[in-house]
């Protein structure tokens, strides 16, 4: 694809690669503004392309000039240029954040056979990684807001997947459509089905989906991309990020007295995206390290069952302490429930039956 590149002297192709560089920040910048309004307005079953962007406090739509990704919010010093009513940070973050991911893609599957290093680089999955981060942050973001992870990006991406399989087959490190085809939908089939399993088990353990079911058609997704191996790792990533990213929100919770339905149950969504990023960019260098790891564990055995044998009886103490405190705090939601829950159903019931006009 990239033939014509090969005839560059050095200089000529690290120039042509800045300027794809930055191409490259500048379209993620501009696609993570994109993604913001996603955030906001599909949760919300609104348009994401009508109305244009506004202000949401004073309704002023918002000029192009005040609309550049990242810069405008600093400009502005995070403040609408009407009515002054303070803007999120977090904007320019997923702004920038999304320009990274886009940079961190072109740099795996793309820079590398524009500056002549890898021959085996393959640009074309680049858009297909651009589409994956993209709708990775988007649905960690939406998750964390709302609980939701969206089925249009779960079953639509997976859907996707399996035709860009078939076309590239080399994403899966195979020759023929048909091969490709096949490591997609056992992926997917694997991911699926360990979901499921670890749904079902959750339900037991925490008396309630503490690992829903949108994170189970997640997880078909990642099989179909990564293959069943590539799951398997996303997985212990994740379980082990969300014992960390949880355990700090829930003491952060608790430094601010917070005690309502979302200061215990945490998403578990944030960590599963985020540990399918991490295994997209850094899965070689985590295996890698993991092998490395192996062999000094298995150089200074004593002196590492000294320091881990207490950090893993610590671990576990705070991961069965997690557990009691979800039950009880499951337990007692499901008792109000079952006082307050029948009637004011009812009531509701009531209510629709005769127009939806009285306010329950
Ligand atoms: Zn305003």
């Amino acid at each position: 694809m990239l033939d014509f590149l090969m005839g560059l002297s050095e200089e000529d192709a690290t120039f042509l690669s800045r300027i794809a560089i930055g191409f490259v920040v500048c379209l993620g910048a501009v696609i993570g503004s994109f993604l913001n309004v996603c955030i906001y307005r599909i949760p919300l079953g609104q348009s994401v392309s009508r109305p244009r962007s506004h202000c949401f406090s004073c309704g002023k739509t918002i000029p192009w000039y005040h609309n550049i990704p990242v810069l405008t919010w600093f400009i502005l010093r995070g403040k609408c240029s009407n009515c002054r009513a303070p803007i999120s940070f977090r904007y320019p973050v997923i702004e920038a954040l999304t320009a990274i991911l886009f940079l961190l893609v072109f740099q795996m599957w793309g820079n590398p056979a524009l500056l002549g290093l890898n021959p085996l680089s393959i640009p074309e999955l680049i858009p297909i990684f651009w589409l994956f981060v993209a709708s990775t942050v988007v649905n960690v973001m939406i998750d964390i807001d709302h609980r939701i992870l969206l089925d249009r990006i779960s079953i639509g991406g997976t859907l996707l997947i399996f035709a860009v399989s078939a076309a590239f087959p080399i994403l899966h490190g195979a020759t023929g459509w048909f091969s490709g085809l096949l490591a997609a939908f056992g992926g997917a089939l694997f991911g699926f089905a360990l979901g499921f399993a670890i749904a079902f088990l959750g339900e037991r353990i925490f008396l309630q989906d503490a690992f829903g079911f949108g994170d189970v058609k997640w997880m078909m997704l990642f099989g179909a991309l990564f293959g069943w191996v590539g799951l398997l790792w996303i997985m212990l990533l994740a379980s082990f990020l969300g014992l960390v990213m949880g355990s700090g929100v829930l003491i952060y919770n608790r430094l601010k007295g917070l005690s309502d339905e979302r200061a215990v149950a945490i998403p578990f969504g944030p960590a599963l995206g985020l540990s399918a990023l991490l295994w997209l960019f850094w899965g070689q260098a985590l295996l890698t390290a993991f092998i490395s790891l192996r062999s000094w564990v298995l150089m200074h055995e004593q002196g590492v069952l000294f320091c881990f044998v207490p950090l893993l009886c610590l671990m576990s103490a705070w991961l069965i302490f997690r557990i009691r405190m979800i039950r009880k705090y499951n337990r007692e939601w499901m008792a109000s429930e079952a006082e307050e829950g029948k009637p004011s159903a009812q009531v509701v019931h009531e209510s629709e039956e005769e127009g939806g006009t009285s306010h329950v």
